[in-house]
């Protein structure tokens, strides 16, 4: 059975739900939403080109670096 992995956004003009699916590749996950996509997984989609097919606008894909929350973790000092 084929998988594939999805991000869900939020289209910033008429909020509709678009759905990217992804390339297969054996890992079942998904769907993410785009305030949480897995890090593997955004590399892949920054930048790439998303069309929304209620308003036809087109977006690109970007990293929202005002995000509410951001991964932080401790290195050793
Ligand atoms: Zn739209």
């Amino acid at each position: 059975m084929e998988t594939f992995e999805s991000v869900i956004f939020n289209c910033p003009e008429c909020n509709q739900t678009i759905e990217v699916h992804l390339n297969p590749n054996g890992s079942v996950s998904g769907p993410y939403y785009e305030g949480s996509v897995p890090k593997v997984l955004a590399e892949s989609l920054l930048g790439n080109v998303v069309y929304c097919p209620n308003c036809g606008d087109r977006f690109t894909v970007m990293i929202d670096t005002h995000a509410y929350t951001v991964p932080l973790f401790l290195r050793k000092a």
